[in-house]
């Protein structure tokens, strides 16, 4: 049976959620780093028609989607009922979907338009960051994106692996590194900046296999992103890890493990910006360590995203971490079975 299959049963069985069209799935604030420095963001994940692949072994954005496609108008009450919930002077806005805002089936052409055309216009904005599939990056719609705009543009492309092998059978991601690769050119000719996304521990492979299925994919995508950010894989309802999870055949990644992938992604590339939010953390369905670190190890993680300073990992240290270093050891031997909650 393909994945895609297993990933569509699964999927056949679970609701979507109702919300009403007209307001966005989620909108929250954080921080990030634009030049260097800590800026506030404004992220919104705008209610569509949802993702046009929908078949990540890994992703439950799905059930967040609309039931029936949301008209521009309850596009636009979605917009600004986002905006509205950001006061800082200055801030970066970053757009999800849910799937790719460059999909003119999810966020129709002229209400990309209009929407970018009120972020340009609002000059609290200093830079939008949109979450996009590949394909959907073309020299036209990138540059009927920046026209509209007027200022800084950035793309954040789920790659989720440099390994095209991994990416199929672990994630069913559906397109290549070379996909991924066209993408970031095509956006570097259009004065485009890139954001890659990179996934730890996707289903089927082993602590260790996933921590250096990490390190060498921040290795390869540094030429084609200036931002890299490594998910943790959490529990998603309704997903392929979720039933391996329950069966205790899925644990999510060690906090230990998002340790060293920082640490050493930032050894590899200290021109890149290198960050992660572990989302989640210290939950069993979220990236955790077995006991009392997993606060102070999660804060050292958004600390060292917004400073980039790897020194801050020095500081930690907890009995697990030996423990830690034995699962990587042992998971070897069991395929990468968990062999502890
Ligand atoms: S491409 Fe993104 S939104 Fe679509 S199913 Fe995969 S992870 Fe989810
Ligand atoms: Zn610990």
């Amino acid at each position: 049976m393909s994945l895609t299959k297993v990933v569509r049963d699964i999927r056949s069985r679970q609701k979507v959620k109702f919300n009403p069209p007209d307001k966005p799935t989620a909108v929250w604030t954080g921080k990030d780093l634009l030049d260097g420095k800590p800026i506030s963001t404004l992220t919104v994940i705008f209610q569509t028609s949802g993702c046009r692949w929908n078949n990540c072994t890994m992703c439950g954005y799905v059930y967040d989607s609309a039931r029936k496609p949301p008209s521009h108008d309850e596009l636009m009450k979605q917009f600004e009922s986002a905006m509205s919930r950001c006061k800082d002077e200055e801030f970066i806005v970053k757009i999800f979907t849910s799937g790719s805002f460059l999909d003119d089936g999810e966020i129709g052409a002229e209400t990309r338009k209009e929407m970018l055309s009120r972020l340009g216009a609002d000059n609290r904005v200093k830079k939008v960051i949109a979450e996009t599939r590949p394909e959907y990056v073309t020299h036209e719609k990138l540059s009927e994106a920046i026209s509209a705009l007027g200022k800084r543009f950035e793309v954040a492309i789920g790659l989720e692996t440099s390994n095209d092998m991994i990416r199929k059978d672990c994630i069913n991601k559906g397109f290549s590194f070379s996909d991924f690769v066209r993408a970031s050119e095509v956006a570097g000719q259009e004065g485009v900046t890139v954001k890659a996304y990179l996934l730890l521990k996707p289903v089927f492979i082993s602590e260790g296999v996933a921590i250096s299925d990490m390190i060498k994919s921040i290795n390869d995508a540094v030429p084609y992103a200036g931002t890299i950010s490594i998910n943790l894989c959490n529990v998603q309802k309704g997903t392929l890890v979720e039933e391996m999870f329950e069966r205790g055949d899925y644990r999510p990644p060690w906090l230990w493990s998002a340790v060293e992938v920082l640490k050493s992604g930032k050894e590899l590339a200290p021109n890149t910006v290198i960050m992660s939010d572990p989302v989640g953390a210290g939950s069993a369905r979220g990236p955790h360590n077995s006991d009392k670190c997993d606060t102070a190890v999660a804060e050292a993680i958004r600390m060292f995203s917004l400073t980039q300073d790897a020194g801050i990992f020095d500081k930690l240290d907890c009995e697990c971490r030996e423990l830690w270093k034995k699962v990587v050891e042992l998971e070897e031997l069991t395929f990468g079975a968990p062999i502890v909650r």
